[in-house]
């Protein structure tokens, strides 16, 4: 089987004399408290015509509230409701695909992801697989994109895990887990809305929140860190020290996590992670640990290699009286054990970032063995 390499494209050469990466951002963002009453202006101009209609996607959290009634539909739009209870398949968005092509008889104007990583994710892919052929998985890995996606925004309802400003959507495969890497995976116009995020559960809030501290302490100290990079992790580690370390309102907290993330995304787009995503990948891949909580079951234990961002992040999980849940390596099998230490360590570029061209001097399996009997 093939191991994630979700983040890996995102390494950036640090040498002079080597190729610099061309990289995507979002091209219009629109930022504010109720921002998201402007979607229907937002979208208006992108409607091809009354028969071309705009498809929402929504997580399903959502559903009969008041949001699902502000989301401005007319002629035939679609909303389309979405557990984000596990991490977006390949075979789904083959499905959502077919769906909306049977139903529709044009090309869809645009498609309006609205939800956490889960429900951005989906929506970038979703976005993509109905201009190109075949099979969601046939475009896992890197630039095998080539055409462009349909129109395609993203509204995210919790903040963390900048899926709002990444040039990939992560899906799991029927063999593989990896993202669909592609200079057409990128959002056309995300709306940040802090208010979306009020009815976000305090664990949730924790763990997606802490992807993105953990964002900027692994782009930060690691090895591929550049000017580009540090200017967004330093201001998005800034927020993140207020959001959960600060004595700040609710309203500004939201705000400030939101643009977090924003800046997290930006930092390890042009940097890398590092040893937490890499064993988060791990403990995701043999157990299902979801991204967010993954991380911080794992970070807790990295004293070794980020002594100042653990012992930052335990002043956080005590202050919001977190208890993160334990015993959750204590049933492997040895089997199952190597296999999450070589999806681990199969992470290289993380690697590298986090501890230098011979990194592999510096780490071994036995290491990764006594960290993950311990989560
Ligand atoms: P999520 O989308 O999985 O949602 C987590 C939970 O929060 C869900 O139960 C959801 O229903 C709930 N939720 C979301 N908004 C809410 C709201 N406003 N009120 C109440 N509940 C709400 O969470 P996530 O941590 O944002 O995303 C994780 C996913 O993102 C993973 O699948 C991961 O692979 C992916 N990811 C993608 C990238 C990328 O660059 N594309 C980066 C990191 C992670
Ligand atoms: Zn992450």
């Amino acid at each position: 089987m093939e191991v994630n390499k979700e983040i890996t494209l995102k390494n950036i050469p640090t040498k002079a004399s080597e190729h610099y990466r061309n990289f995507p951002m979002v091209p219009r963002v629109v930022y504010g408290k109720g921002s998201f009453e402007q979607l229907g202006d937002i979208l208006m101009p992108k409607r091809k015509h009354s028969e071309a209609p705009m498809i929402f996607l929504v997580d399903d959290v959502f559903e009969g509230t008041e949001l699902l009634r502000r989301i401005p539909t007319i002629f035939s739009d679609q909303i389309i409701l979405i557990s984000a209870e596990e991490e977006p398949k390949t075979i789904q968005v083959d499905a959502l695909v077919k769906m909306i092509k049977d139903q529709f008889v044009e090309m869809p104007s645009g498609v309006i992801g609205i939800g956490g990583g889960t429900l951005l994710d989906l929506a970038k892919a979703v976005a993509i697989m109905l201009t190109n052929k075949g099979d969601a998985s046939s475009y896992q890995g890197w630039d095998l994109v080539h055409k462009k996606a349909i129109y395609h925004v993203g509204i995210p309802t919790i903040s963390g895990t900048g899926a709002e400003v990444s040039r990939t959507t992560v899906l799991l495969g029927p063999e593989k887990k990896l993202g669909i890497n592609s200079d057409y995976t990128t959002f056309d116009q995300v709306v940040l809305d802090p208010e979306l995020t009020k009815g976000v559960p305090k664990e949730q809030w924790f763990y997606t929140g802490m992807d993105c501290y953990i964002h900027c302490i692994e782009s930060l100290t690691g090895t591929y860190l550049n000017a580009f990079s540090q200017s967004y992790g330093e201001k998005s580690l800034d927020l993140c020290k207020e959001v959960f370390l600060g004595n700040i309102t609710a309203d500004d907290s939201r705000e400030k996590l939101m643009m977090a993330s924003w800046h997290g995304g930006m930092s390890i787009a042009y940097s890398q992670v590092g040893v937490a995503h890499a064993m988060s990948y791990g403990l995701g891949y043999v157990l299902g640990v979801k991204h967010g909580i993954g991380n911080c079951l794992v970070f807790k234990y990295l004293k070794d290699f980020y002594p100042e961002g653990v012992r930052l992040f335990e002043e956080m999980v005590q202050k919001h009286q977190i208890e993160l849940p334990s015993g959750i390596c204590e049933n492997l099998t040895d089997a199952e054990m190597d296999t999450m230490i070589s999806v681990a360590l199969g992470m290289e570029p993380l690697w590298e970032n986090a501890l230098g061209k011979n990194w592999k001097s510096k780490i071994s399996s036995e290491k990764l063995r006594s960290i993950y009997k311990k989560i």
